[in-house]
């Protein structure tokens, strides 16, 4: 079933999903049942999975000496954990697919993949630069922004694959999901301009959207509300996650470009150690999910990072 439609069937009932990451190759799908198990108690319709393409690293070679610039994919197999998770577990399951690492024809393949799994659910996403990119490079035959990565599965859901001889393709039916910025995405000059090019994505065809985490919940309601403001009508769910370590005070919003309100800082600044922090952002998120779910968000979609217990705890306080 598409996201859209476990919305539309709970009629202002704010829903609870998860989004988990591949475990790091050589790691095994026993990982992502541990964090899912004890959180299925909870319902979720929907389960999202990541996506992480290569990345470079430099290793020294020993015969040489020299180090070398080599790309690791250290999170492979989000499909398979897809399939898996339906399988074991009867829920819908969205992988999400970026645009970085994939040709258009890559991409197709991926999709006729995900349609013959009976996924109908897609995150559509652009990635990010890799390390030492410095921007975002896109394949040759690949796309530089979401929005076409939206267009060409909108395509296929009309029957219009990349192969003009295909006449008569089969439609798919993806529920298409791409993300939003309460702080806006860190390489726009302004909101109001990464709003513009939100609203290009819907119109393109995407039917909902999740945003990148916040800590202050006036964030979430002041983008939404500006949302509404250009005629984006779309399902917009809050993406939350609990601050459970001390450096994440600075890694954070180093990393995503979100800022932290100043009651919760000073809280954490005076906490001594990380078993302190947790208890801080576990209280924190507790009152941010009470708050958005009495204002009838449609979902509260949680960043587990493998930390079932913290997630438990939340939700078992929320719900
Ligand atoms: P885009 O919509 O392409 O936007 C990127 C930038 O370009 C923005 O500044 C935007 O304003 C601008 N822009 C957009 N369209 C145009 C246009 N037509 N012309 C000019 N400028 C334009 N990354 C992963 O690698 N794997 C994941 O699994 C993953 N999951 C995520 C889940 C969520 C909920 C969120 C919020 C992010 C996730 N990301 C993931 C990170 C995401 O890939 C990055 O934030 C990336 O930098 C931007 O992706 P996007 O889809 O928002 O890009």
């Amino acid at each position: 079933m598409k996201v859209t439609e476990y919305f539309e069937k709970a009629a202002g009932n704010t829903l609870i999903s998860f989004e988990v990451l591949p475990p790091l190759k050589g790691g095994s799908m026993e990982a992502i049942f541990n964090t899912l198990d004890p959180l299925m108690e909870f319902k979720p319709p929907f389960i999202d999975v990541t996506y992480h393409r290569e990345d470079f690293e430099y290793k020294k070679n020993e015969k040489s000496g020299h180090y070398e610039k080599i790309a690791i994919r250290k999170r492979p197999g989000t499909v398979g954990i897809c399939a898996s998770i339906m399988h074991r577990y009867g829920v819908d399951a969205v992988p999400h697919l970026i645009c970085g690492g994939f040709t258009k024809e890559d991409t197709e393949n991926a999709l006729i993949d995900l349609n013959f799994l009976k996924i109908d659910n897609v995150l559509a996403l652009r990635g990010d630069a890799r390390r030492f990119d410095g921007k975002f490079v896109p394949e040759k035959d690949g796309h530089k922004y979401a929005l076409t990565l939206v267009e060409q599965i909108k395509s296929m859901n009309n029957g219009t694959y990349l192969d003009k001889n295909i006449k008569n393709g089969a439609k798919t039916d993806f529920c298409i999901g791409i993300a939003g910025y309460p702080e806006k995405h860190f390489e726009s000059p302004s909101l109001s301009v990464d709003l513009d090019f939100t609203k290009q994505k819907i119109e393109a065809g995407a039917d909902y959207i999740v945003t990148q985490m916040f800590f202050d919940n006036s964030k979430y309601f002041e983008y939404v509300d500006a949302c509404r403001q250009i005629g984006i009508d779309v399902p917009i769910v809050p993406g939350l996650k609990p601050l459970t370590k001390k450096y994440q005070i600075n890694s954070i919003p180093r990393r995503f470009f979100i800022s932290m309100p100043d009651a919760l800082t000073k809280e954490l600044l005076k906490a001594k150690d990380n078993a302190a922090v947790k208890e801080i952002g576990i209280e924190w998120c507790i009152q941010q999910s009470k708050e958005l779910k009495a204002r009838s968000v449609p979902c509260l979609h949680y960043y587990t990072m493998g930390d079932s217990d913290t997630i438990r705890r939340i939700v078992e306080a929320v719900y």
